[in-house]
């Protein structure tokens, strides 16, 4: 394959350092062009805008980088990146400030990114990295993220993959998404002014298995996830067809 033209977008906004990091780790492979939103979206899922029109914006002070700016969503960043473009061969998100790992995989914005390229025929790739406090300088993760792009477009291409990074990677490891119960829980607060208002937040409540997608960083290795978009649970497909009712 000669040079690719690749798209990199993220949840994180245009501005986020994981998003330069994964421009430059990319650039070897090809030409990067980078659509991001104009602000942070973590967790809006799939989200994409229907309800007002999109614009975009060349922003300038990217380092090399030819970006836009996009006042929408992840997946609205990369219809529209996909539509100026005319397309592309490889659809990059991230690298997002934290982890992406079981069920955030369903709520993440940089999942859906990269979602959004499979949607439209393109092979995509998320990235998300843990966080510990520190402010990330991606040199340890770069050389595992150009492996990783270099093995995923040159061997089997699977269309979609969830990649998290850990802060001190010493390997890679094909995983599956740990599902697990969550604690769902509501914190109720209040502001300044005494007005309540409440804090929902998720926290995994038991052990990661081996070989999953948590285990793998909580070990740290590089997770890939591979992930389809039929979502069909076919074993109760199965027993459904098998014995109705
Ligand atoms: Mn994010």
């Amino acid at each position: 394959m000669g040079r690719m033209r690749i798209l990199v977008s993220n949840d994180d906004g245009i501005f986020s350092p994981g998003l330069i990091a994964l421009a430059e780790a990319a650039s070897q492979f090809g030409d990067v062009v980078i659509f991001a939103p104009d602000f942070e979206q973590s967790a809006v899922g799939h989200a994409i805008t229907i309800q007002r029109p999109l614009k975009y914006h060349r922003v300038k002070m990217m380092k090399e980088f030819e970006a836009y700016r996009v006042n929408g969503t992840p997946a609205d960043s990369v219809a529209i990146g996909l539509y100026h473009l005319g397309g592309a061969d490889l659809v990059l998100s991230g690298i997002n400030v934290g982890s992406n790992l079981g069920n955030d995989i369903w709520i993440s914005g940089t999942v859906a990114a990269a979602k959004q390229g499979v949607f439209h025929g393109v092979q995509a790739i998320a990235f998300s990295q843990e966080i510990n406090g520190e402010e990330p300088t991606y040199e340890q993760q770069k050389i595992y993220i150009a492996e990783v792009i270099e093995m995923l477009t040159t061997g089997n291409n699977p269309q979609l993959v969830n990649v998290n990074l850990p802060i001190d990677p010493k390997g890679i490891l094909w995983t599956h998404q740990s599902v697990r119960a969550y604690s769902g829980k509501v914190v109720k607060s209040q502001d300044p002014k005494g007005r309540v208002h409440y804090w929902f937040s998720e926290d995994p409540l038991t052990e990661p298995e081996q070989n999953s997608d948590r285990w793998a960083v909580e070990n740290g290795l590089v997770s890939l996830t591979p992930l389809r978009l039929d979502l069909t649970d076919e074993d109760a497909l199965k027993k459904l067809r098998d014995f109705p009712d």
